[in-house]
């Protein structure tokens, strides 16, 4: 049977990794976090001090990322490990949140991280998420949807997320977090995030999660129901 790239783009805090781990789910692809990589290449920078305006530094510290996504097989979900070791609570802290913006500025990071995302996807069968999948990742990539949302509206449903991992923040630092990184992902030089001309918008705001998945699924459905 034939498969498709399916490429989630969009503002921070939409949904978007829920909802591609939920059609990944449902159509037997696998989900990949390219969000998560930009957030270990953060924290790799942050515990090793490196000073990311030194071209240098950066470059010899990139190639000793190691990415990889494994399935806890207690809780059946993906966890993202670097150098072996499993980050995916310390990449979502707001220490690395308030840094991954700056860091995924950079073109090197950006080159190196795009490589390892289009060697992930090369067999087709994946959901990816992030900002520049459907544009730069993945242009050819045969169904493309762009997420949005109010910006209160993401900012709660982050509140609620953390603190269901036990982190309390409150509303305002979390508004401004999001807000400033849609402004630095969308101004950014390298890649900014906007929508491919060919996406499917989705609007989030009012659309309860299995509505949301549920669309998109569809929309899969169709676009394989043509190139079968
Ligand atoms: O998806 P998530 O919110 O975890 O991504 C964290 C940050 O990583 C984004 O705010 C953005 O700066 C960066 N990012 C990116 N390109 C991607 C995915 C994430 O620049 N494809």
């Amino acid at each position: 049977m034939n498969k498709i790239v399916i490429a989630i783009d969009g503002y921070s805090g939409c949904g978007k990794s829920s909802t591609a781990k939920a059609v990944a789910k449902k159509l037997g692809y696998t989900y990949i976090d390219s969000g998560a990589m930009y957030r270990s290449a953060t924290l790799h920078f942050l515990d090793h001090s490196v000073d990311i305006h030194n071209p240098q530094e950066v470059n010899a510290h990139l190639d000793q990322l190691n990415i990889r996504f494994k399935i806890n097989p207690d809780t059946g979900y993906q966890e993202t490990y670097l150098n072996d070791r499993n980050v995916e609570q310390d990449i979502r802290n707001m220490r690395v949140s308030n840094y991954v913006s700056e860091v995924s500025t950079i073109k090197a990071v950006r080159e190196a991280l795009v490589a390892q995302q289009q060697e992930l996807g090369k067999e087709k069968g994946v959901v990816m998420d992030g900002r520049d999948i459907g544009t730069v990742v993945f242009p050819k990539a045969e169904l493309k949807v762009f997420m949005t949302a109010n910006l209160e509206v993401r900012a709660l449903r982050r509140q609620k997320e953390l603190e269901e991992k036990g982190q309390i923040v409150v509303l305002e630092d979390i508004i401004k977090n999001l807000a400033d990184r849609d402004q630095t992902d969308s101004n950014r030089k390298e890649s900014p995030l906007m929508k491919a001309e060919d996406a499917v918008e989705i609007d989030t705001s009012n659309l309860k999660f299995e509505e949301q998945v549920d669309k998109i699924v569809q929309v899969a459905q169709e676009v394989l129901g043509k190139i079968k």
